[in-house]
């Protein structure tokens, strides 16, 4: 019997993982709406997680904060609560469990590939894994993020008289192609919609350069011809968009894989650029965990659970609802 349960209470000290209700006692692997609550009563979590809740929320979205770095062991009565990097987005964490000789780890949001807007992912051996599923199914092999970045340049470059609107989740996603496209070494300002500058200001505040960037509201429609804007994803289709020359409407997400999905959205440029784990990565974590039981949550479970079974793993599904990602939708 695990001393967590399969909603991810941990019954000996009373503290849940990313609850979806108001608790006592949570612990927080990342700043997103589907992990991050309002209203708990005490919340442990790394400073950056910390830093986005409260940017996002208010300073007194719960009763009281306890941060945690990567790395730093906490003792609460017999159980041993450790975060890692989960390489997700700025803070993200995932939360290693000991109690006796058992060790759980519950992933959170994660990928492996490089991010360098947030601490890389870190393995952490364990008996039992609580995994995501988000992208758990074999047709989800995420590609190249720099080869997406470098399909978006040949189209500005192609474009000029056009401007490119890149929908782009505010937390996390936003950051993540500014940063790719600095590392691909486009150096021009960067315009943002408001709704993407709280979030950018904190990152930067937290150590993660991210170059010129500019409110677009501090713009001419002409002056914007042959420039990126990144937006949230809902205002691609807004009157808000009237204000560009002619623009080429683009979107940032694993999602944009399924054709569907991409031409659903009215995108006429999609960047498959994805903050989880593919499906090969999910594999290669399962099995590099050395964990013998895998519980598989957040997504596609079904896949995955019959996957593990079949390299001799104890695999279930956890039936939590409503966690989809708002990074990723
Ligand atoms: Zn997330
Ligand atoms: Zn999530």
């Amino acid at each position: 019997m695990a001393f967590l349960n399969h909603e991810l209470h941990i019954g000996r000290i009373n503290t849940y993982v990313d609850p979806r209700q108001p608790q006592e006692r949570a612990i927080i692997t990342h700043g997103h709406a589907d992990h991050a609550r309002w209203g708990h009563k005490k919340v442990l979590a790394t400073p950056e997680t910390i830093a986005v809740m409260q940017a996002r929320y208010g300073l007194d979205c719960a009763g009281s904060f306890q941060p945690l770095n990567y790395g730093e062991r906490l003792e609460i009565d017999d159980v041993a609560i450790t975060l890692f990097p989960a390489g997700h987005i700025l803070g993200s964490a995932q939360v290693l469990l000991e109690h006796k000789d058992c060790r759980i780890v519950v992933t959170g949001d994660y990928k492996r590939g490089a991010d360098r807007t947030c601490t890389p992912f870190e393995l952490v051996p364990c008996d039992i894994l609580v995994t995501e599923a988000t992208f758990g199914l074999p047709v989800f092999q995420h590609p190249d993020p720099a080869l997406e970045i470098n399909r978006l340049l040949e189209s500005v470059a192609a474009n000029k008289e056009r401007a490119h609107l890149i929908g782009a989740y505010s937390l996390g996603k936003t950051q993540r192609v500014i940063k790719l496209l600095r590392e691909s070494g486009y150096d021009d300002p960067i315009y943002l919609h408001g709704a993407q500058v709280k979030l950018c200001t904190l990152y930067q505040q937290l150590g993660i350069d991210l170059g010129e960037l500019v409110p677009v509201s501090e713009a001419t429609k002409d002056s914007l011809a042959g420039t990126i804007t990144i937006a949230p994803p809902s205002a691609l289709k807004d009157r808000w968009s009237r204000r560009f020359p002619d623009p080429v409407p683009a979107m940032a997400s694993g999602w944009m894989s399924v054709k569907q999905r991409a031409k659903q959205s009215g995108v006429e440029l999609p960047l498959v650029i994805s903050d989880h784990c593919d499906w090969n990565e999910l594999l290669q974590t399962v099995k590099e965990t050395g964990a013998h039981t895998i519980w598989v949550t957040h997504g596609r479970e079904d896949a995955l659970v019959y996957a593990c079974q079949r390299m001799g793993l104890a695999a279930e599904p956890l039936s939590l609802q409503g966690y989809e990602d708002e990074g990723e939708e």
